[in-house]
């Protein structure tokens, strides 16, 4: 997408939402990757926050018109997003707007409009491996300034033309590790969990310690499992091990 070269675009601010693989207004319009965004007119139609203080009942036309309220619309300075809150709904950046603008106060409505630069939260990209590969090439595909913000560091993470930027990939890669890290953490094994001795049925853990858990299965049989041979199954989502691992420490318990 190239912004033709004959006009100089006004460059105003905007927020942004984050669906899955791309950029929407907050109203929902889908901002397409690499794909000019040109406004339409819906004043006769749309009934919302804006459009709807619209006088203006009246048939398509060509947007936007001075009397109207159709455009895509851009705020004049980064502050007035920032203080009007919108700038907390998600992503704010900067947002080449031309074609036929019209002047506002505060803002601008244009005919067409595409984002110059991007500011994301630093939770936005996922920490998962997959998720995460699949949210940067999504946003990649917007081939725009993208920069990570948040705790008074700017991040960049791609730049237009030359691709993602290092720094950017490696803030990345250390919320990952940590996001990793965590998970493991969380799935530390302790008494109430289950564990299923696979063949034997579910056994309940009653103690832990660094070597072995102690747990209970039908509400009789007691095990003594080593720890080590006890291992998260990340499809079944639960504790796994096999009957080999476990031995039995009650032998014949009577049922309570
Ligand atoms: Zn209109």
């Amino acid at each position: 997408m190239s912004i033709p070269d004959y006009i100089s675009p006004i460059i105003g601010y905007r927020v942004w939402k984050w669906e899955k693989t791309g950029l929407k207004s907050l109203c929902g319009e889908r901002w397409k990757p690499s794909q000019l965004l040109a406004a339409r007119c819906r004043a006769s139609v749309v009934v919302g926050p804006i459009a709807g203080r619209a006088e203006a009942v009246h048939d398509a036309h060509e947007p936007p018109q001075t009397n109207c309220t159709c455009g895509v619309y851009a705020s004049k300075s980064l502050e007035q997003l920032l203080t009007t809150g919108y700038a907390k709904c998600g992503i704010h950046g900067e947002v080449y707007l031309w074609g036929t603008v019209v002047e506002h106060e505060l803002g601008w409505r244009a005919q067409f409009a595409y984002p110059k630069s991007l500011f994301l939260p630093p939770d936005l990209i996922p920490s998962e491996t997959k998720e995460m590969e699949s949210c940067l090439e999504a946003f990649a595909a917007y081939s725009t300034d993208i920069f990570i913000v948040g705790g008074g560091q700017k991040i960049p993470l791609c730049r237009r033309g030359s691709g993602f930027d290092a720094a950017g990939l490696d803030y990345l890669i250390g919320k990952r590790t940590q996001y990793y890290a965590r998970r493991q953490r969380d799935r530390t094994l302790m008494r109430g969990d289950r564990v299923a001795v696979l063949g034997r049925g579910i056994a309940v853990v009653e103690r832990v310690d660094s070597t072995w858990i102690q747990a209970v299965v039908w509400n009789k049989c007691e095990l003594r499992i080593a720890r080590k041979c006890i291992r998260w199954d990340k499809r079944n989502m639960r504790w796994e091990t096999r009957p080999s691992a476990s031995v039995e420490t009650n032998g014949k318990a009577t049922a309570k």
